[in-house]
Protein backbone atom coordinates (compact mmCIF):
# COMPACT_ATOMS: atom_id res chain seq x y z
CA UNK A 1 0.00 0.00 0.00
CA UNK A 2 1.11 3.15 -1.03
CA UNK A 3 0.50 5.35 2.46
CA UNK A 4 0.70 2.67 4.79
CA UNK A 5 1.14 4.01 8.48
CA UNK A 6 0.73 7.75 7.24
CA UNK A 7 -2.24 9.96 9.02
CA UNK A 8 -3.77 12.64 6.82
CA UNK A 9 -6.09 15.45 7.94
CA UNK A 10 -8.25 16.24 4.44
CA UNK A 11 -10.28 20.02 4.84
CA UNK A 12 -13.70 19.79 3.58
CA UNK A 13 -13.84 15.93 3.20
CA UNK A 14 -17.45 14.95 4.01
CA UNK A 15 -18.45 15.20 0.38
CA UNK A 16 -17.15 15.54 -2.91
CA UNK A 17 -13.61 15.83 -4.06
CA UNK A 18 -12.58 15.49 -0.17
CA UNK A 19 -14.50 12.84 0.65
CA UNK A 20 -13.41 11.11 -2.27
CA UNK A 21 -9.30 11.86 -1.10
CA UNK A 22 -10.25 10.29 2.24
CA UNK A 23 -11.24 7.16 1.06
CA UNK A 24 -9.01 6.84 -1.02
CA UNK A 25 -6.24 7.58 1.18
CA UNK A 26 -7.51 5.19 3.39
CA UNK A 27 -7.39 2.29 1.20
CA UNK A 28 -3.96 3.07 0.34
CA UNK A 29 -3.22 2.18 4.31
CA UNK A 30 -3.62 5.62 6.14
CA UNK A 31 -5.63 7.27 8.75
CA UNK A 32 -7.43 10.30 8.02
CA UNK A 33 -8.87 13.31 10.15
CA UNK A 34 -12.32 14.31 8.24
CA UNK A 35 -12.70 17.88 8.52
CA UNK A 36 -16.42 18.95 8.12
CA UNK A 37 -18.20 22.36 8.31
CA UNK A 38 -21.54 21.76 8.48
CA UNK A 39 -22.63 18.29 7.59
CA UNK A 40 -21.78 16.28 10.93
CA UNK A 41 -23.93 13.22 9.83
CA UNK A 42 -21.77 13.15 6.60
CA UNK A 43 -18.51 13.69 8.36
CA UNK A 44 -19.60 10.97 10.73
CA UNK A 45 -20.84 8.40 8.17
CA UNK A 46 -17.49 8.64 6.04
CA UNK A 47 -15.61 7.85 9.37
CA UNK A 48 -17.91 4.35 10.09
CA UNK A 49 -17.56 3.63 6.41
CA UNK A 50 -13.90 3.90 6.71
CA UNK A 51 -14.28 1.89 9.99
CA UNK A 52 -16.01 -0.68 7.64
CA UNK A 53 -13.01 -0.72 5.28
CA UNK A 54 -10.96 -1.57 8.31
CA UNK A 55 -9.00 1.85 8.42
CA UNK A 56 -9.74 5.06 10.83
CA UNK A 57 -10.66 8.17 10.43
CA UNK A 58 -12.18 10.67 12.78
CA UNK A 59 -14.59 13.55 12.46
CA UNK A 60 -13.27 17.01 13.09
CA UNK A 61 -15.59 20.35 12.75
CA UNK A 62 -13.96 23.42 12.16
CA UNK A 63 -14.35 26.44 10.27
CA UNK A 64 -10.92 26.66 8.54
CA UNK A 65 -11.12 30.14 7.63
CA UNK A 66 -11.30 30.89 11.61
CA UNK A 67 -7.89 30.58 12.79
CA UNK A 68 -8.93 29.68 16.53
CA UNK A 69 -11.14 26.64 15.11
CA UNK A 70 -8.89 25.87 13.08
CA UNK A 71 -6.24 26.08 15.64
CA UNK A 72 -8.43 23.79 17.96
CA UNK A 73 -8.62 21.22 14.82
CA UNK A 74 -5.22 20.61 14.00
CA UNK A 75 -4.35 20.50 18.40
CA UNK A 76 -7.15 17.94 18.26
CA UNK A 77 -5.76 15.89 15.11
CA UNK A 78 -2.12 15.82 16.60
CA UNK A 79 -3.56 14.53 19.60
CA UNK A 80 -5.65 11.87 18.70
CA UNK A 81 -3.43 10.24 15.79
CA UNK A 82 0.24 11.58 17.64
CA UNK A 83 1.36 13.62 14.00
CA UNK A 84 -0.14 14.72 10.23
CA UNK A 85 1.78 13.54 7.48
CA UNK A 86 0.06 14.92 4.93
CA UNK A 87 -2.29 17.91 4.72
CA UNK A 88 -4.66 18.04 1.95
CA UNK A 89 -6.29 21.67 1.41
CA UNK A 90 -9.33 20.68 0.20
CA UNK A 91 -12.33 23.07 1.94
CA UNK A 92 -13.51 25.60 -0.64
CA UNK A 93 -16.13 27.27 -2.03
CA UNK A 94 -17.57 29.35 -4.97
CA UNK A 95 -19.79 32.30 -4.89
CA UNK A 96 -20.07 33.43 -8.38
CA UNK A 97 -20.79 36.55 -9.41
CA UNK A 98 -19.75 38.96 -12.90
CA UNK A 99 -17.26 41.57 -11.17
CA UNK A 100 -20.14 44.36 -11.57
CA UNK A 101 -22.71 42.93 -9.20
CA UNK A 102 -20.45 41.27 -6.82
CA UNK A 103 -21.19 42.24 -3.41
CA UNK A 104 -17.57 42.79 -1.23
CA UNK A 105 -19.27 40.04 0.82
CA UNK A 106 -19.09 38.06 -1.71
CA UNK A 107 -15.49 39.09 -2.60
CA UNK A 108 -14.06 38.73 1.11
CA UNK A 109 -16.12 35.68 1.93
CA UNK A 110 -14.68 33.62 -0.84
CA UNK A 111 -10.32 35.01 -0.37
CA UNK A 112 -11.11 33.94 3.21
CA UNK A 113 -12.34 30.43 2.98
CA UNK A 114 -10.16 29.01 -0.16
CA UNK A 115 -6.93 31.38 0.62
CA UNK A 116 -6.90 32.41 4.14
CA UNK A 117 -8.54 28.81 5.60
CA UNK A 118 -5.73 27.31 3.39
CA UNK A 119 -2.93 29.64 5.12
CA UNK A 120 -4.21 28.83 8.56
CA UNK A 121 -3.90 24.63 8.00
CA UNK A 122 -0.86 25.13 6.50
CA UNK A 123 0.89 27.50 8.91
CA UNK A 124 0.05 25.58 12.40
CA UNK A 125 0.87 22.22 10.76
CA UNK A 126 4.51 23.70 9.18
CA UNK A 127 5.96 23.58 12.49
CA UNK A 128 4.85 19.83 13.27
CA UNK A 129 6.20 18.85 9.89
CA UNK A 130 9.34 20.75 10.32
CA UNK A 131 10.12 19.05 13.86
CA UNK A 132 9.33 15.03 12.33
CA UNK A 133 11.33 16.54 9.00
CA UNK A 134 8.93 15.59 6.58
CA UNK A 135 5.34 16.33 5.29
CA UNK A 136 3.37 16.57 2.14
CA UNK A 137 0.86 19.31 1.44
CA UNK A 138 -1.49 19.26 -1.35
CA UNK A 139 -3.47 22.52 -2.68
CA UNK A 140 -6.78 22.20 -4.78
CA UNK A 141 -6.86 25.16 -6.59
CA UNK A 142 -8.45 25.17 -10.11
CA UNK A 143 -8.03 26.06 -13.36
CA UNK A 144 -10.24 28.68 -12.75
CA UNK A 145 -7.11 30.10 -11.06
CA UNK A 146 -5.38 29.19 -14.36
CA UNK A 147 -7.44 30.67 -17.55
CA UNK A 148 -9.69 33.22 -15.34
CA UNK A 149 -13.36 32.31 -15.43
CA UNK A 150 -15.57 35.37 -16.11
CA UNK A 151 -18.22 35.33 -12.67
CA UNK A 152 -15.17 33.69 -10.99
CA UNK A 153 -13.12 36.83 -10.40
CA UNK A 154 -13.14 36.19 -6.83
CA UNK A 155 -12.37 32.34 -6.67
CA UNK A 156 -10.20 32.24 -9.56
CA UNK A 157 -8.00 35.55 -7.75
CA UNK A 158 -8.27 32.53 -4.46
CA UNK A 159 -7.08 30.02 -6.45
CA UNK A 160 -4.45 31.86 -8.42
CA UNK A 161 -3.01 33.28 -5.31
CA UNK A 162 -3.17 29.70 -4.34
CA UNK A 163 -1.33 28.67 -6.79
CA UNK A 164 1.18 31.29 -5.83
CA UNK A 165 1.13 30.10 -1.95
CA UNK A 166 2.05 26.28 -3.37
CA UNK A 167 5.24 27.46 -4.88
CA UNK A 168 6.39 29.80 -2.56
CA UNK A 169 5.65 27.67 0.52
CA UNK A 170 7.66 25.05 -1.49
CA UNK A 171 10.58 26.63 -2.07
CA UNK A 172 10.37 27.66 1.61
CA UNK A 173 10.47 23.88 3.37
CA UNK A 174 11.75 21.85 0.65
CA UNK A 175 15.48 21.57 1.86
CA UNK A 176 13.27 19.81 5.38
CA UNK A 177 11.93 17.12 2.84
CA UNK A 178 8.66 18.51 3.29
CA UNK A 179 6.72 18.50 -0.65
CA UNK A 180 4.24 21.02 -1.49
CA UNK A 181 1.76 20.41 -4.46
CA UNK A 182 -0.98 21.65 -5.92
CA UNK A 183 -3.81 19.95 -8.10
CA UNK A 184 -5.70 21.90 -10.60
CA UNK A 185 -9.34 20.40 -11.21
CA UNK A 186 -10.68 21.29 -14.45
CA UNK A 187 -15.10 20.59 -14.66
CA UNK A 188 -15.58 17.89 -11.56
CA UNK A 189 -18.74 16.67 -10.94
CA UNK A 190 -20.12 17.64 -7.14
CA UNK A 191 -22.51 19.58 -5.58
CA UNK A 192 -20.21 22.73 -6.36
CA UNK A 193 -20.70 22.00 -10.04
CA UNK A 194 -24.53 21.04 -10.19
CA UNK A 195 -26.53 24.31 -10.80
CA UNK A 196 -23.73 25.04 -13.43
CA UNK A 197 -23.63 21.55 -15.22
CA UNK A 198 -27.55 21.54 -15.24
CA UNK A 199 -27.44 24.89 -17.17
CA UNK A 200 -24.78 24.22 -19.08
CA UNK A 201 -23.84 20.66 -19.91
CA UNK A 202 -24.01 20.49 -23.61
CA UNK A 203 -21.41 23.47 -23.98
CA UNK A 204 -19.16 22.53 -21.37
CA UNK A 205 -18.88 19.19 -22.41
CA UNK A 206 -17.79 20.29 -25.50
CA UNK A 207 -15.08 22.29 -24.47
CA UNK A 208 -13.82 18.90 -22.36
CA UNK A 209 -11.68 16.49 -25.15
CA UNK A 210 -12.23 13.64 -23.09
CA UNK A 211 -16.24 14.64 -23.54
CA UNK A 212 -16.92 13.96 -19.75
CA UNK A 213 -17.14 15.87 -16.23
CA UNK A 214 -14.16 14.30 -13.84
CA UNK A 215 -15.17 12.29 -11.46
CA UNK A 216 -14.06 12.76 -7.78
CA UNK A 217 -11.65 10.22 -7.83
CA UNK A 218 -10.13 11.42 -10.82
CA UNK A 219 -9.04 13.62 -8.55
CA UNK A 220 -8.10 11.50 -5.68
CA UNK A 221 -6.27 9.46 -7.36
CA UNK A 222 -3.72 12.53 -8.52
CA UNK A 223 -3.84 13.42 -4.72
CA UNK A 224 -3.03 9.97 -3.43
CA UNK A 225 -0.11 9.96 -5.82
CA UNK A 226 1.31 12.81 -4.64
CA UNK A 227 1.24 11.66 -1.23
CA UNK A 228 2.99 8.82 -1.72
CA UNK A 229 6.78 8.15 -1.93
CA UNK A 230 6.41 7.69 -5.84
CA UNK A 231 6.39 11.39 -5.49
CA UNK A 232 9.18 12.20 -3.95
CA UNK A 233 11.13 14.56 -6.62
CA UNK A 234 8.23 16.52 -7.41
CA UNK A 235 7.60 19.80 -5.30
CA UNK A 236 6.03 23.22 -6.64
CA UNK A 237 4.27 21.84 -9.03
CA UNK A 238 0.46 22.37 -10.29
CA UNK A 239 -1.21 19.09 -11.94
CA UNK A 240 -3.87 19.69 -13.89
CA UNK A 241 -6.78 17.32 -13.83
CA UNK A 242 -9.43 18.41 -16.53
CA UNK A 243 -9.99 15.83 -19.46
CA UNK A 244 -7.73 18.06 -21.78
CA UNK A 245 -9.89 21.33 -20.82
CA UNK A 246 -6.92 23.58 -20.91
CA UNK A 247 -4.12 22.69 -23.23
P1 LIG B 1 -18.05 20.67 -2.41
O1 LIG B 1 -18.83 21.92 -2.24
O2 LIG B 1 -18.76 19.39 -2.60
O3 LIG B 1 -17.03 20.47 -1.20
C1 LIG B 1 -16.41 21.53 -0.55
C2 LIG B 1 -16.31 21.16 0.90
O4 LIG B 1 -15.63 22.22 1.61
C3 LIG B 1 -17.69 21.00 1.56
O5 LIG B 1 -17.71 19.82 2.31
C4 LIG B 1 -17.79 22.22 2.47
O6 LIG B 1 -18.56 22.01 3.63
C5 LIG B 1 -16.33 22.45 2.81
N1 LIG B 1 -16.10 23.80 3.30
C6 LIG B 1 -16.50 24.96 2.74
N2 LIG B 1 -16.12 26.00 3.50
C7 LIG B 1 -15.46 25.47 4.57
C8 LIG B 1 -14.84 26.02 5.70
N3 LIG B 1 -14.81 27.34 5.90
N4 LIG B 1 -14.26 25.19 6.61
C9 LIG B 1 -14.28 23.86 6.43
N5 LIG B 1 -14.87 23.27 5.36
C10 LIG B 1 -15.44 24.06 4.45
O7 LIG B 1 -17.09 20.96 -3.64
P2 LIG B 1 -15.96 20.08 -4.35
O8 LIG B 1 -16.24 20.16 -5.78
O9 LIG B 1 -15.78 18.78 -3.69
O10 LIG B 1 -14.69 21.02 -4.09
C11 LIG B 1 -13.55 20.63 -3.36
C12 LIG B 1 -12.39 21.54 -3.75
O11 LIG B 1 -12.12 21.38 -5.14
C13 LIG B 1 -12.67 23.03 -3.56
O12 LIG B 1 -11.53 23.69 -3.08
C14 LIG B 1 -13.01 23.50 -4.94
O13 LIG B 1 -12.76 24.87 -5.12
C15 LIG B 1 -12.08 22.64 -5.77
N6 LIG B 1 -12.47 22.51 -7.16
C16 LIG B 1 -13.63 21.88 -7.51
C17 LIG B 1 -13.96 21.78 -8.86
C18 LIG B 1 -15.21 21.10 -9.32
O14 LIG B 1 -15.46 21.12 -10.52
N7 LIG B 1 -16.00 20.50 -8.47
C19 LIG B 1 -13.11 22.33 -9.83
C20 LIG B 1 -11.95 22.95 -9.43
C21 LIG B 1 -11.62 23.02 -8.09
Amino acid sequence: MLLEGKVALVTGSSRGIGRAIALAMVKEGCQVAVNYLGSEEKAKSLCEEIGQLGGKAIPFRADVSRWDEAKTMVDGVLSSFGKVDILVNNAGITKDNLLLRMSQEDWEEVIRINLSGVYNCTKLLLKPMIKQRQGRIINITSVSGITGNPGQSNYAAAKAGLIGFTKSIAKEVASRDILVNGIAPGFIATDMTEALVQAEQEKLLSAIPLGRMGSPEDIANVAVFLASEKAGYITGQIITVDGGLTM
